[in-house]
C-alpha cells in the first residue's frame, strides 16, 4: 500500500479515536503493522484503535473482513467468500429433524469451516461466490468457525467477484516469539520446544494427530500446534519456516503443517527451557499491544474487587455463575459453591481484569471454601466474603502471573498465582520510568 492508499484508513482510525492521536503517529503505526508484521488491514486497524483505548466498531471504512481476519465470538460478520465445499446433514433439534449445511468458505487469504443452521435460506453449490451478512463466529477446537443463523443473509454474486483461492506464497518473515501477532502468514521463527504432547482430533471426519505445546525464545513464548509429525521433542531448538499465526481468545498462537520447513538446530547459546519459563514481567499496555500474552507476570495496584467475587454458586450443568440462584440457560438450579476474585489491576500503563480461582482465593483469605460457607451462613449474606476480600486487597500492590486473553471487553488474566506485595509499586514504576529516560 502506498501513502495515497493508506491515507483514508489513517483518517478512519484517527476519527474512530476521536482525533486524540495524531495522524502521523497512526500512519507510522499502521505502516509498521502492515509492512513489518504483515497483519491484514482490518486486523491492523482494529488493533490500533483498541491499543489507544478506542472502540473498533467505530471504524467505517473498508473493513469488510477477509477470512484470515476472523476471530472467535464476533457477532456481526460480513464476508465475500467462495464456497469451497458444501454438504448437508440432518440433525435433531427438540425432537424435530432439521437439515443444516456445513462446509468450507475461502477467499484469497484463507479458508474457514462454516455451519448454516437454516439450510432452506441458502441455495448454493461448490464454486459459488456469496456475499454473507450478519454471520457470527465461534471457536471450535481452537479454530475459528463461521455460523450462519436466522439473521444471516446470503446472496449469490458473480463467480468472478473473487479470484480463485490460492494460499499466499511469499518468503517467510522472521519473527521473534514475543512479537507474534494474530493473522500472520508465512513466518519464520526460531524457538525452543518447552513442552509438547500429541492428541487425536477429528478434522472433517478424518482422524488427525496434532502435536501441540509451548515454544519460547528470549522475547517470549507461544503455544503452537504442528499439524504434521516433525518428530519434535522437548528441549529441541527448531527453526520453522512457513508457519502462520492465529489468535485464540486474543492470544497469538503459532501453527505449522507439512507445507512448513522445520529444521532442528544445535545452538548451544539458545536460552534454556528453564530461562524461558522464568516469570516474564510485562506492562499491561505492552500486553494490550500484543493482544494477549502467554504466561505473563504483572505488578500493579488492585483497584477493585468486582461483583461476582467472593462466594459464588455455579450451575451444576454448565458451570456458569448463577445470579439469584438462576442459570441463564438452565433456570433455577441447586448451585455448587465456589470461590473466586474478579479484580481490576492497574499498573500505571493500563488496566486489566484478573480472575483468581478457588485455590488462590482460599490462600489470600487463609480460609477454606467451607469456612466461607459457615461465615456466610452466620452473617446470613454471601456478600460478606466479597467485603472481606475487598478489605484485604483493594489498594494493595499485587503481583499476578497467568495467561492474558483479550476480547471486546478488554484484557482478562486467568491467574495461576497471585501475591500481595510489600513494595511501593508507584515508587518502583517511577524508578523504572526514570531509568528509561536516562
Ligand atoms: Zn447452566
Amino acid at each position: 500500500m502506498d501513502k495515497e492508499q493508506i491515507a483514508p484508513h489513517v483518517k478512519d482510525i484517527t476519527r474512530a479515536l476521536g482525533n486524540k492521536v495524531s495522524e502521523a503517529d497512526v500512519e507510522r503505526e499502521l505502516n509498521s503493522y502492515l509492512t513489518v508484521y504483515r497483519v491484514p488491514l482490518g486486523t491492523a486497524k482494529r488493533s490500533i484503535v483498541k491499543k489507544h483505548g478506542g472502540n473498533p466498531s467505530l471504524l467505517s471504512l473498508g473493513v469488510q473482513k477477509t477470512i484470515i481476519d476472523l476471530t472467535p465470538n464476533e457477532f456481526s460478520v460480513d464476508l465475500l467468500a467462495r464456497v469451497v465445499s458444501v454438504n448437508e446433514r440432518e440433525i435433531e433439534v427438540e425432537g424435530v429433524t432439521k437439515t443444516i449445511l456445513y462446509g468450507i468458505f475461502g477467499d484469497s487469504t484463507a479458508t474457514v469451516p462454516f455451519t448454516a443452521w437454516e439450510a432452506d435460506a441458502m441455495d448454493v453449490e461448490k464454486g459459488d461466490v456469496v456475499k454473507i451478512q450478519n454471520a457470527y463466529t465461534k471457536e471450535f477446537r481452537g479454530e475459528v468457525q463461521l455460523n450462519l443463523g436466522n439473521r444471516t443473509s446470503v446472496e449469490k454474486e458473480s463467480r468472478d467477484a473473487l479470484p480463485p483461492y490460492e494460499p499466499p506464497e511469499r518468503p517467510p518473515t522472521s519473527v521473534e516469539l514475543g512479537n507474534l501477532r494474530g493473522g500472520m502468514s508465512s513466518v519464520s521463527v526460531v524457538g525452543r520446544i518447552v513442552s509438547i504432547e500429541s492428541r487425536e482430533v477429528d478434522v472433517e471426519g478424518q482422524k488427525k494427530t496434532v502435536f501441540s505445546g509451548l515454544i519460547g525464545d528470549s522475547t517470549g513464548k507461544a503455544q503452537f500446534s504442528a499439524w504434521a509429525d516433525f518428530e519434535l521433542k522437548e528441549n529441541d531448538v527448531v527453526k520453522i519456516d512457513g508457519g502462520y499465526s492465529k489468535t485464540w481468545r486474543g492470544i497469538p498462537q503459532l501453527g505449522f503443517d507439512n507445507r512448513a520447513n522445520v529444521e532442528i538446530l544445535t545452538d548451544a547459546d539458545f536460552p534454556s527451557a528453564e530461562d524461558i519459563m522464568k516469570p516474564s514481567r510485562m506492562w499491561i499496555e505492552e500486553i494490550a499491544e500484543r493482544g494477549g500474552a502467554v504466561d505473563a507476570t504483572i505488578r500493579g495496584i488492585l483497584i477493585d474487587v468486582k461483583e461476582g467475587s467472593g462466594l459464588i454458586f455455579r450451575c451444576p450443568e454448565c458451570n456458569r455463575v448463577l445470579r439469584k440462584g438462576t442459570c441463564r440457560i438452565h433456570g433455577e438450579v441447586d448451585g455448587t459453591p465456589d470461590l473466586r476474585v474478579k479484580a481490576v489491576i492497574d499498573d500505571g500503563s493500563a488496566a486489566l481484569t484478573a480472575i483468581l480461582g478457588k485455590e488462590i482465593t482460599e490462600g489470600l483469605l487463609e480460609k477454606s471454601l467451607e469456612d466461607c460457607m459457615d461465615g456466610a451462613k452466620e452473617a446470613m449474606s454471601h456478600e460478606v466474603i466479597r467485603d472481606e476480600l475487598a478489605d484485604l486487597l483493594v489498594a494493595q500492590p499485587v503481583e499476578l502471573r497467568g495467561n492474558v486473553t483479550s476480547d471486546d471487553y478488554g484484557l482478562m488474566m486467568i491467574s495461576e498465582s497471585a501475591e500481595v506485595l510489600e513494595i511501593d509499586v508507584h515508587e518502583e514504576a517511577q524508578k523504572l520510568l526514570s531509568d528509561l529516560e536516562e
